[in-house]
């Protein structure tokens, strides 16, 4: 299972000095691993943008949009197959946990 994915953020803040960017530079295919759905593990094939910071005195000309709450920077996984592989960990430990995940 493949879902296609594409931001609806209308223009993303600069991490490094907070400025809202609308200039998108470019843009580039991210794929994330997400919960299983009805037996099945999907991938999301994500379209990011890469933007470029117009403030002149701000140390990073580019940065890539973030999605806080979906997954973190660098990420391979969605928070919440994040959140579910913790528990699992924690609840059964390293070898039961990985028999059952
Ligand atoms: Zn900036």
């Amino acid at each position: 299972m493949v879902v296609e994915l594409r931001s609806r953020q209308c223009a993303p803040r600069c991490p490094s000095c907070g400025t809202i960017s609308p200039r998108v530079h470019s843009r580039y295919p991210r794929q994330l691993r997400d919960v299983p759905c009805i037996g099945h593990a999907p991938r999301l094939m994500l379209t990011v943008r890469r933007l470029r910071c117009e403030t002149p005195t701000c140390p990073r000309r580019f940065f890539t949009e973030r999605f806080e709450s979906f997954a973190r920077p660098y990420a391979r996984i969605t928070e919440r197959l994040r959140t579910l592989v913790t528990r699992v960990a924690h609840a059964l430990g390293g070898r039961p946990g990985a028999r059952l995940a």
